[in-house]
Order: structure tokens, then sequence, then C-alpha cells
């Protein structure tokens, strides 16, 4: 490889296209405090995702933070350590017992049937991600929820776009967070969102975004500062002009590396969840022990030659030293989430990736 391949390269609009955009900004002087390409890129938004209310944020960890408090969470919240540490640490921010759940070896997503036994008085809510931008088991989740009397805010960060037959997958929980980090499908440099399920609960989170303010003079609680500005919004406008056609280049090379590993052996590639409409975020792949070399040793000789995949999740979340003390924590209470933490690798996928690329690596791989 003559430049390095990185898992993810951010997709970028032209730039000449943000120009008006900026020009705009530059004219009507206003910056940030939800002004007209916050308000546009909500309605848009809404419109394309196909759900009735969103709040943007300044990034999904804030907005994450802030879905707990919006919600009263406290005590103890069931989550999976297979995710980014985000999820985890967003419970921390609210002063959270994390109590994580193994998953399910197909879908690496939390497994509904592991959670019941994890309950305790102590347990206010659920927090699963769908991982990969693959569905959780929506129903098997509420039912749990329903029955104990739990709330359910999804981590939707690799989620954008995705769908199940009764449309956005969204729709589920009492939340839903979004990401637009750089590096994810939809970006807008740095960015996140929380899906809401009414108005009121909008202009409840609206303010919790702002400070905690309510009017001019009135402060009704400890709210944050997890605005997103005109300049990010901007971005996010213009990205959506594009995001089709990313969308459909990310499912070719899906497609093109699904067909040119079918047959290596120790290869698993990770199958969708059952979703209606998918967004090819992620390509990982599990290597088994029947594959000649280790996970590491192929990950390491892929970035000798120039490749950079990621072992996503590696580390488990559960691992790190502000989680590991946690009776939860404990490798034998999640057998299935350290297998695929010991076997993953995602391989490159963007809308820029070229086809050659990706036949290289997938030769590589069959050659080891
Ligand atoms: C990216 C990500 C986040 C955090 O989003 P930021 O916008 O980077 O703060 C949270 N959870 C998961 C699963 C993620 O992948």
């Amino acid at each position: 490889m003559s430049k390095p391949i990185y898992v993810t390269q951010p997709y970028l609009p032209p730039l000449e296209e943000f120009i008006p955009y900026l020009e705009k900004i530059w004219a009507n002087k206003i910056l940030t405090n939800g002004g007209p390409f916050h308000q546009q890129l909500e309605k848009a938004l809404c419109e394309y995702l196909g759900v009735e209310h969103i709040a943007l944020f300044t990034n999904g960890t804030i907005a994450l933070v802030t879905a707990l408090q919006a919600l009263r969470i406290t005590g103890e919240v069931i989550t999976t350590p297979y995710s980014f540490v985000a999820t985890s640490h967003s419970l921390l921010w609210n002063g959270i017992k994390p109590v994580f759940v193994d998953i399910d070896p197909n879908t690496l997503n939390l497994d509904p049937a592991k959670i019941e036994a994890a309950i305790t008085p102590q347990t206010t809510a659920i927090m699963p991600v769908h991982c990969y931008g693959h569905p959780c088991d929506v129903e098997a989740i509420q039912k749990i929820a329903d029955n104990y009397n739990l709330k359910v805010i999804y981590d939707a960060a690799h989620a954008f776009g995705v769908q199940d037959a009764g449309g956005s997958i969204l729709r589920h929980g009492d939340l839903s967070v979004l990401s637009f980090h750089a590096t994810k499908v939809f970006n807008t440099f740095e960015g996140g969102a929380i899906i809401c399920p009414d108005a009121k609960t909008k202009v409840h989170i609206d303010q919790l975004k702002n400070f905690g303010h309510v009017g001019e003079t009135n402060v009704v609680a400890p709210g944050i500062n997890g605005k997103m500005s005109e300049f990010n919004a901007a971005l996010g406008l213009l990205q959506l002009k594009y995001i089709d056609q990313a969308l459909t280049r990310r499912k070719e090379i899906d497609a093109a590396y699904r067909e040119r590993l079918k047959g290596v052996k120790g290869i698993h590639c990770l199958n969708d969840a059952g979703e209606k409409v998918a967004n090819y975020a992620y390509f990982p792949i599990l290597v088994g022990a029947d594959y000649p070399i280790s996970r590491d040793d192929l990950y390491q000789r892929l970035k000798d030659n120039g490749i950079h995949p990621r072992r996503y999740f590696y580390p488990l979340i559960s691992e790190f030293p502000m989680y590991r003390g946690l009776p939860s924590a404990h490798r034998e209470n999640l057998p299935a989430a350290t297998a695929a933490a010991q076997q993953v690798l995602c391989l490159p996928i963007y809308p820029d990736l070229d086809m050659s690329v990706v036949n290289e690596i997938t030769r590589f791989i069959a050659a080891q």
C-alpha cells in the first residue's frame, strides 16, 4: 500500500458548496443558540430519519449524559460491555452504577435473555447499543422494561438511518441517542442528537442542553452546555444531500467484502440483525481459531502493509480501571463479549474506499 488505509475516512462534501452556508452565517451573525441552520437541520433530520422530534447536541456523549438526566435515571443501569467507552461513561457522569450484561454471540448486542437475572431493586433503566448499526432485539427488551417498570435509553450512535419493518429503529425505547462524530456514517465534524417521543420531552431536553435555562431569568435544572453550533448544523445540512450516495457506496463495499471472504476458512463476516434498511457503518469480521494466525497477528500484518483495521471493541469497557472492580465486570459474567473482543476486527469501510483496496485486503486475508 502506498498510502495508509484507515478503518474509516470522514466523508466530506465539496468544499465550494459549503461556502454559501458560511456566507449566510457571516451575514446574519447568528453563531449558535438554536439559530436558523440548527432549526433547518432538526426539521431535515426528522424528515430523513422518519422521526417526530429531535434535539441536536454538540456531541453524542453529552447527548447520552443529558438523556439520562432528562429521564431522572438513578441507581443501577443495565448495559453492554461491548461498546465504545462513552456508553458507560455517560452513566458515571450521572452517578449511576453500570451493571454489565453479556451479549448475544450472533448479533453482539445486549442479550435480552441475560437481562432479568441482573435486575435488582436499584435498577431503573436499560442502556443497550445498536452495535455496528445492527438493531437490538427491541421487542424483548421493551417487554422486560415494561414488566419491571424500567426506562430504555438506546445508544444509537451507530444506527443513523437504520430501519426495521415498522420504520426508524430510533423510535424504540424512551429515548435514542445519535452521534455525528467525524467517524460516523453521518457527520457534522462533532455532533449528536436525542430522538424524543413528544414535543414536551424535546422542550425539556432543549432546556437541559442550555444550562437548564427556562426563559431569560429562570434556571430549573443543573443543565450543561450541549448546544450544536450553526457551523456544525450547516455542515449537517450539506452532508444530508450526499448521505444516500454515501450509503449506496457503503453497501457495495459491504457486498464485495462478503463475496470475497466467503470461502476463507476461519473468517466469519457478522450478519445483519434482520434490519430492513441497513447503514453498513462498520465491517466487522470474527477471526476464528481455525484461521491460520491469531486475530492480533492478522491485525499486525495488515498494519505492516499499510492497512489499519480496528479491534472494535477490544478491550471491553468492563476491563478499564474505572469499571473492572464492579462485580458484573468479571469475565465469567461476560463470556460472549470476552470471546467477541478477542476475535473481532473491523475492516476499512467508507464511501471513498477504492474497490481495488478492498480486493487487496481480502486477497491478503485469504493468503495468510
Ligand atoms: C461514537 C460513539 C459515542 C460517542 O459519540 P461522540 O459523538 O463521539 O461523543 C457513543 N457511543 C458509541 C457506541 C459510539 O460509537
